[in-house]
């Protein structure tokens, strides 16, 4: 079953952590083990936000993807998902562009940005965070900037963003809104989490939620489980989500995970346990990569420029 992953801070570890790429939680042989066809790997601009260097930190991090050992697509999707891992690139915190469209081309050339996640925990020229509550929506680099990743085809991510940055999205954005990496906020209430509405809003529009297994995003009290990510999937599922979600396991980015979840090589313990639940092998495909793959191709399909 091809799997497919929204979601992980690999390339930070390497490029800015100076991490071994072998000692990193995503390598090519454990992505394999997993099934995983489309990895996302994120350049992540939050390290110190706006203040510190995150297009230098952006354009280190593209560069040491060579050194992951798994082709990445900056063309065109094949038709057909990937049984081998390739990996797309992404952008969490869109510092990284300095409030310069001009940016956002250089990177469009260089790394075919596929999703933007439009702030990480800080606040920068596009809105803010989701630790800050409703401080506003979006600002005005912020709007045109949204119009731009329509015209390229990039969806608009918002896990990070704060509720009234989202629901701008929803209303400005042509592609519909993402969020990569959040879980249910009724389960476990952390700011980075999406409330009913807000999943709601992402199935109406059939954008995407990647289900992320940080424990502290799943579970309150104590260390998640495996079956609190499946409380997590089934929780979405009874709102309609069952064709909009999929995963962004965060690893690389995270220190807790539920056992027999810390590493790509886990999907497969995962998908039994839906399967053991009841899922149906079609919503299980998309569950496990085809949604997000379907919708990339959408959204390469209505982009203006590529
Ligand atoms: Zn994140």
């Amino acid at each position: 079953m091809f799997v497919a992953d929204a979601h992980c801070d690999t390339l930070y570890q390497i490029a800015i952590n100076g991490k071994a790429p072998g000692r990193c939680v995503v390598t090519p042989q454990r992505l394999a083990a997993g099934g995983v066809g489309l990895q996302t790997f994120a350049l992540f601009a939050g390290r110190e936000g706006p203040k510190g260097t995150p297009y230098a930190d952006g354009l280190a991090m593209l560069a040491s993807a060579s050194w992951l050992n798994a082709p990445m697509l900056t063309d065109d999707l094949p038709e057909k998902p990937p049984q081998t891992p390739m990996g797309i690139f992404s952008c969490e915190g869109g510092e990284m562009l300095e409030g310069a469209l001009e940016r956002l081309t250089e990177f469009q050339v260089a790394a075919r940005l596929r999703m933007i996640a439009l702030t990480w925990n800080f606040e920068n020229e596009i809105g803010h965070p989701a630790a800050e509550g409703p401080k506003g929506g979006l600002k005005p680099f912020g709007r045109k900037l949204l119009a731009a990743m329509d015209r390229y085809g990039i969806l608009p991510d918002t896990s990070h963003l704060n509720e009234a940055g989202f629901w701008e999205v929803c209303e400005r954005a042509a592609l519909p809104p993402i969020a990569s990496h959040s879980d249910c906020r009724w389960l476990c209430d952390v700011p980075r989490n999406l409330r009913k509405e807000q999943v709601k809003a992402i199935v109406d529009r059939g954008g995407f939620i990647g289900v992320n297994f940080y424990s502290k995003f799943l579970k309150s009290d104590g260390p998640a489980t495996l079956d609190d990510v499946v409380r997590h999937i089934d929780a979405l599922c009874e709102l309609g989500a069952q064709h909009v979600i999929g995963f962004g396991s965060d690893f690389d980015g995270i220190e807790l995970w539920p056992e027999g979840l810390g590493d790509p090589s886990g999907f497969p313990t995962l998908l039994d346990a839906l399967r053991k639940r009841g899922y149906s092998e079609g919503i299980l495909e998309g569950l496990a990569g085809m949604n997000l793959w379907n919708l990339l191709k959408r959204a390469e399909r209505e982009a203006k420029i590529k």
